[in-house]
């Protein structure tokens, strides 16, 4: 039975924490912290940013307290955005220029960006209880976009979080860089190593690994595609 529009608009709602979300009361406690200390930054959760219809979502851990938490756009402003969107401009799922800042201009192409959790965490580092309250909010953002082909998981923080809002076990699926798992609604998972700067520093991730990851999301995506849209181009 069709979701009647009511019900649809709801789901589209719920996908966005608000701006006081208090879930999780390290984290609530942990902003306030940063606003006192930095009023001119964002310090809120931060939205998901791309293609409202995407085919591709990519679900990173959380934001960076200089990054997406300063900005207010995920993966802007920090080392993982400047590998991250150079990678997706690359690859055909965005258009323009990464300025590093939310008025850059730069749009996504069937390519939509969230996070496991939308609230910055002291040192990166999201607890287990954060995580599963911030669920909510992916599987929200799951239902309400139906368009979703694949799902790009950033870490095994973002792949667990994933097949959670999905309602799926972990054993069946592994996470693995490079690794891609057809999940039982025809989603197709992949997984990557995230694009921080400690995973290429330690060269766990180059440049070049993250560029093949989306590149063949790129291609599979062709084929998988709805017909009435096409597929990003990569560029040369
Ligand atoms: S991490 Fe998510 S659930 Fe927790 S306070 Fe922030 S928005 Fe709310």
């Amino acid at each position: 039975m069709p979701v009647p529009e009511i019900l649809d608009a709801a789901l589209l709602r719920l996908d966005c924490p608000p701006a006081d979300c208090s879930l999780c009361p390290r984290l609530a406690g942990f902003r306030a912290a940063t606003r006192e200390a930095h009023p001119d930054w964002f310090n809120a959760p931060v939205p998901s940013f791309g293609d409202p219809e995407p085919a591709l979502l990519i679900v990173g851990l959380a934001p960076g307290l200089r990054g997406a938490n300063r900005t207010g756009r995920p993966f802007t402003g920090d080392y993982a955005g400047d590998l991250l969107y150079r990678t997706l401009l690359k690859s055909g799922f965005a258009t323009g220029e990464y300025g590093a800042d939310p008025t850059d201009g730069l749009e996504l192409r069937h390519a939509r960006i969230t996070n496991a959790v939308r609230c910055v965490p002291p040192q990166n580092k999201p607890e287990t209880s954060e995580i599963a309250a911030c669920g909510r909010f992916l599987a929200a953002e799951l239902r309400a976009s139906r368009s979703i082909r694949a799902i790009l998981a950033l870490g095994a923080i973002a792949h667990n979080a994933a097949l959670a809002a999905k309602g799926l076990k972990r054993a069946p699926y592994k996470f693995a860089h490079g690794a891609t798992h057809e999940l039982p609604d025809g989603t197709l998972l992949a997984d990557s190593y995230h694009c921080s700067r400690l995973n290429t520093n330690t060269g766990t991730l180059t440049p070049q690994m993250f560029e093949a990851v989306i590149a063949g999301l790129a291609e599979r995506l062709g084929s998988l595609a709805p017909p009435d849209r096409s597929p990003p181009t990569p560029t040369a």
